[in-house]
């Protein structure tokens, strides 16, 4: 999956150039959820979770958009989690805080 632009979280928070951070969280299915099977991660000792791809993102994310494929079917906890709430907010600091973007660096001749 590409790695979201930093340079965007400078702009807001907006669905427009949203760059889906919150789906890299462990989204935990209730009962009531209906997601696709092979979206389900079974666990023995907790309750299921939706399946995560090697990059960390939620397996239903479309790498190149960053859009939910299942947006129509996303679990309960998806649906309530609000864009631009705090939560929101802290995930995206966490994220670019921890990708910051690299010092370009210009080669002159002498
Ligand atoms: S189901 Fe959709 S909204 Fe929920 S974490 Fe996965 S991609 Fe994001």
């Amino acid at each position: 999956m590409k790695s979201p632009s930093p340079s965007r979280s400078r702009h807001g928070v907006r669905c427009s150039d949203c760059e889906a951070v919150c789906c890299r969280l462990t989204v935990v299915l209730m009962p009531e959820d209906r997601v696709p099977a092979w979206l389900i991660q079974h666990d023995d000792h907790g309750p299921d979770t939706l399946a995560k791809g090697a990059d960390g993102w939620c397996a239903a994310v479309d790498p190149n958009t960053f859009r939910c494929t299942i947006y129509d079917q996303r679990p309960a906890i998806c649906r309530k989690y609000a864009m631009g709430s705090p939560g929101c907010r802290d995930e995206r600091k966490k994220w670019f805080g921890a990708h910051p973007v690299p010092t370009p660096v210009v080669m002159r001749n002498p």
